[in-house]
């Protein structure tokens, strides 16, 4: 993507197979046409294929595992946005409901996807830390998952007692799950900071520095982020009304994710709002495009991304129509799978092909067997009792996996 003309138009969806979207980007610079060849691969790739590309030493990924809103659909989970950057680091920032399926299709070790950073406590930012928490395990992660959230007016409001409960609901999950496989991933790390604080440090290791800033969304509690490694930076304000900490913090971004919420007439007309919830909901609670535009264009980053509305081919004129009126710097209407690839010099934008088939990567950390001595639960007497175990069968099926898998287990 270079060249000022630029334009990026997400138009012209196509619901392929599933949940495959195809989107037309027309976002083509001036780099030199490869030569064609009936048997060489093209130079240049026009989709993210995941795991298949290096990440240059000085490059940061962003990629759009959540843009949608509250309610659930297909095309759009809730809010959440990975950032893989050049130095091996990962982070999540926020894990909407149905983002965890999203974040399982970019093909990474889930060791490397550890640290969770929620912008606020609404489900549409956080309901599925519980699939990455307990599924993540599943798919071989075995380290604690460490989760960063704000504090609120009171405690009962924070992340810490939040999560708290969150694991008090999953006992049944968590504890039937423990020794059964390598479990040592089922901890929560949870880190919980003060909202107020202004340009704040709440995370710093290997070159990567975090902050927050206060957001404005209905409660006390919600903040933006700010993340910067490597003379890049990364600004995502979660949920927020347009406020004067991101205009003075978030200025000159590389990359600015700012929530964009659908247009008041498109609540109306496609949610089925009535109009005062509509201007209620999409111009006092969120940053209504019009306002996007305005945020934008005082703050300047290198790359606008409008997030957090419904992007079909009906409802994304309104929001370019809006956010036009006031901005017309770069300009990205996000839907899921969008992905930037984000230098000093260039951020080239794109969408993701997603293999649906998606299976867990190798742990970079070895696996260990199941260690019975760390189970916390077990079968009452009545339900070992009920238990109708095919010995014949399953002696056959353990020597054949033993053999295979030069395992020495035997039927219990
Ligand atoms: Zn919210
Ligand atoms: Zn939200």
């Amino acid at each position: 993507m270079k060249g000022s003309g630029f334009i990026l138009f997400v138009a012209g969806f196509l619901a392929c197979v599933g949940l495959i979207a195809c989107v037309s980007l027309l976002s083509h610079g001036s780099e030199p046409q490869a030569k064609a060849s009936p048997v060489k691969a093209l130079a240049e790739r026009e989709v993210y294929y995941p795991g298949t590309e290096d990440l240059a030493a000085d490059e940061m990924r962003v990629v759009a595992c959540g843009t949608g809103m509250p309610n659930a659909r297909p095309k759009q989970a809730a809010a959440c946005w990975l950032v893989e950057l050049g130095n091996g680091d990962k982070f999540l920032f926020d894990i909407g409901t149905g983002s965890a399926e999203r974040i399982s299709a970019m093909k990474i070790p889930y060791n490397y996807l550890d640290k969770v950073f929620i912008g606020h406590l609404h489900s549409d930012h956080f309901g599925d830390l519980d699939a990455l928490w307990v599924g993540g395990v599943v798919a071989n992660r075995v380290t604690p998952l460490r989760v960063w959230g704000p504090s609120s007016l009171e405690p009962k409001y924070g992340t810490k007692e939040s999560l708290e409960h969150m694991e008090a609901m999953l006992a049944w999950d968590v504890d039937t799950r423990m020794g059964n496989t390598d479990t040592r991933g089922l901890f929560l790390e949870v880190t919980e900071f003060d909202y107020t604080a202004v340009n704040k440090v709440i995370y710093q290791e290997n070159g990567v520095t975090i902050r927050t800033i206060p957001a404005i969304h209905i409660f006390d509690g919600p903040v933006s982020f700010l993340l910067e490694w490597n003379g890049l930076k990364f600004a995502y304000s979660s949920d927020t009304f347009p406020n004067k900490w991101w205009m003075e913090h978030a200025t000159d971004a590389d990359i600015a994710i700012h929530e964009c919420f659908i247009a008041p007439e498109s609540l109306v007309a496609k949610q089925n709002f009535t109009p005062e919830a509509a201007l209620n909901v999409g111009t006092q609670i969120h940053t209504s495009p019009a306002q996007f535009g305005k945020v934008m264009a005082q703050t300047k980053p290198r790359m606008a991304v409008a997030y957090h509305f419904f992007n079909d081919f009906d409802t994304a004129p309104a929001v370019l129509r809006d956010i036009r009126k006031t901005y017309d710097g770069e300009l990205a209407l996000a839907v899921d799978y969008m992905v930037f690839n984000v230098t000093k010099d260039d951020i080239k934008v794109r969408m993701a092909a997603i293999d649906e088939d998606i299976w867990p990567q190798p742990s970079n950390i070895p696996l260990v067997p199941p260690d019975p001595s760390i189970r916390r639960t077990a079968l009452s007497k009545m339900m070992l009792e009920g238990r109708i175990v095919h010995r014949d069968v399953l002696e056959e099926v353990y020597k054949d996996v033993n053999e295979k898998f030069g395992s020495n287990e035997k039927v219990p």
